[in-house]
């Protein structure tokens, strides 16, 4: 049986086996936060763990201890860079109804997201899925440029 971490995207974007547009945001404590690769709009980030982990419940001590900091911190990072009304964080990680590699997606929704998509919550991100348009790698490099820098800077999102 193949060992289940051979087909992992999210082990191949860590690895560098894939090309991660933007590069990794933020790494410490086995997180890393890095830019979505998928149709959920500019400036949406996802927070992963560097292990290979499936389930939320199998993360361990730093993990979690880790984890609420770098949501806030995260969170409020995309506020400063995008100015959203809301900032959806979320973990699915069942594509195919499979337990995946978890990440949690931080997206930042504007209200002319709403607008365009006619949509918010589940709803938008399914609109958005559907519609399928991935970012422009140079916005993505351009967003997670600025990102970093506010990740970066205790002052601001401390
Ligand atoms: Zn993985």
């Amino acid at each position: 049986m193949a060992d289940p971490q051979d087909s992992c995207l999210t082990c191949e974007l860590l690895s560098g086996t894939r090309p991660l547009p933007g590069g990794r945001i933020h790494e410490g404590s086995g997180w890393v936060v890095a830019h979505c690769v998928g149709p959920l709009g500019v400036g949406t980030l996802v927070v992963k763990p560097v292990r290979h982990v499936l389930h939320v419940a199998d993360l361990d001590e730093a993990e979690s201890a880790a984890l609420g900091p770098l949501l806030r911190r995260t969170a409020a990072a995309v506020t400063e860079v995008v100015r959203p009304e809301q900032v959806y964080v979320c973990l699915w990680s069942h594509a195919g109804g499979v337990p995946g590699h978890i990440h949690f997606v931080v997206q930042p929704v504007t209200e002319a997201d709403m607008r365009r998509f006619g949509a918010f919550g589940p709803e938008l991100q399914r609109a958005m899925f559907r519609a399928g348009e991935l970012p422009e790698e140079s916005q993505v490099e351009a967003v997670c440029a600025r990102l970093r820098g506010v990740l970066a800077d205790p002052n601001h999102v401390g």
